[in-house]
């Protein structure tokens, strides 16, 4: 429409001129009119481009091929909103990711990190464009990024967090970019030195009563005894060698215990706690030997559901140390009753009680505040591993009062 208006009154005016004042003067109207016409429409054109995702005006010259561009500018819009999307998700599995993951430019500057690297490397956001090296001042990381570790991989403590410590390894991209992964490997060392530990304590259990014994066997064999000295001997072979037997059940009860969080459901049971304390404090009575005053207070009315043997296990871990370690004549309380909480049982003695400051360690295998003591008391050191992991199983926790010198109270409530 727009284009016939022009021509139309273009032709009137040419005519117009041409007729009045003859050919050379309509051709200079009709130039006049073509040049101010494509002006127009180039301001047009220029006008659109500024935001060519507007569909273009249609009865223009250039609305054939500001078509083409339109259609090409939508397409690359859905493009890159896709991008953007796959961008976007791609940036929350990095953040998803616990490890620390920097991407670095060949010069040593940071191009981007996920959240992790803030949480374990303690960068910023206004880190960007920095040098790691300016950030983290620890010579493991420097001889890492500088490429004099030829292992790639570097150990040090966290820039953020003393307490942990972080592996770092570098990644090669290309020659302008590397990326460096930081994760942090604090458990990973936990459970090594737990391992490391529990491996010379068992060898170190064992060394002791295996040396006695051998002492003897080599007495045995090699000295002329007579019948009342070699049974004096075998006698003396018992004491280490069921020290062994009784670590190497305690050990396999241990690991049973740890290798499922929850006991069998075929094994649970309504237990009558009164009666397995009734065996425990017969035991308890036959160690003391009447050195000491040991009272059963249970409610054989009050039953749990659990695992017999597992229970017995821990009552008698904890009725046995309190007479291990309560002096001659000391008074041991066993305890069995029901409470607004739950079900009570507790064991007090009036022993050589713990300092505070190994109570929270009393637990753990093979801790033992006096050592050489333990040993010549007969413990194996992981009673009170057991009683953790058996209460854990039945929802509940060993309580543990004491005051040096004067007692200790273990005690525990089985839930409602
Ligand atoms: P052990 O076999 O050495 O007795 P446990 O795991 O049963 O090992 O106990 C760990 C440590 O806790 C013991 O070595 C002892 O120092 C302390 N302990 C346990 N029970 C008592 C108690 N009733 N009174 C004082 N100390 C205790």
């Amino acid at each position: 429409m727009r284009r016939l208006a022009w021509i139309s009154i273009a032709l009137v005016a040419c005519a117009f001129v041409g007729f009045s004042k003859g050919l050379a003067w309509a051709l200079a109207v009709g130039l006049l009119f073509l040049v101010t016409f494509q002006f127009t429409e180039l301001l047009g054109f220029q006008q659109w481009s500024k935001r060519p995702l507007r569909r273009p005006e249609n009865d223009r010259i250039w609305t054939a091929g500001a078509e083409r561009v339109h259609k090409l500018m939508l397409a690359m819009r859905v493009r890159s909103r896709g991008f953007i999307a796959v961008l976007r998700q791609m940036q929350l599995t990095a953040d998803a990711i616990p490890d620390g993951i920097v991407v670095m430019s060949a010069s040593g500057e940071i191009e981007y990190f996920n959240s992790g690297a803030r949480k374990l490397l303690g960068l910023l956001t206004g880190d960007r464009g920095e040098n790691i090296l300016a950030l983290i001042r620890d010579p493991q990381v420097h001889s890492l990024i500088n490429g004099e570790n030829q292992s790639g991989l570097v150990e040090f403590t966290s820039p953020v967090d003393a307490t942990k410590q972080i592996e770092m390894r570098r990644v090669d991209l290309d020659e302008n970019r590397y990326i460096v992964i930081a994760r942090d490997v604090t458990e990973l060392h936990r459970l090594l030195t737990l391992r490391r530990d529990f491996v010379a304590n068992v060898s170190h259990e064992l060394r002791t009563p295996l040396t006695v014994i051998l002492g003897y066997l080599e007495t045995l064999t090699e000295t002329e005894l007579g019948d009342e000295e070699r049974r004096a001997a075998l006698t003396k072979l018992v004491k280490p060698a069921r020290r062994m037997q009784g670590l190497a059940e305690d050990l396999l009860t241990l690991t049973n215990l740890e290798a499922s969080p929850n006991p069998d459901d075929s094994r649970v049971v309504g237990v009558v706690v009164a009666r397995i304390l009734a065996t425990v404090v017969e035991e308890a009575r036959n160690l003391s030997q009447g050195r000491h005053e040991i009272t059963l207070e249970a409610d054989p009315s009050l039953v749990i559901e659990g695992v017999s043997d597992e229970l017995f296990s821990a009552f008698h871990n904890l009725v046995i140390n309190a007479v291990r370690y309560s002096p001659d004549g000391g008074n041991i309380c066993v305890r069995w009753y029901g409470h607004s909480e739950g079900a009570v049982f507790e064991v007090e003695d009036e022993g050589v009680g713990i300092a505070l400051e190994h109570i929270s360690r009393l637990t753990e295998r093979f801790y033992r505040v006096d050592l050489r003591g333990a040993r010549v008391r007969g413990g194996t050191g992981l009673g009170l591993a057991i009683v953790k992991h058996v209460l854990r199983r039945h929802n509940t926790a060993l309580r543990i009062e004491s005051r040096l010198g004067q007692g200790s109270k273990f005690s525990c409530v089985f839930p409602r």
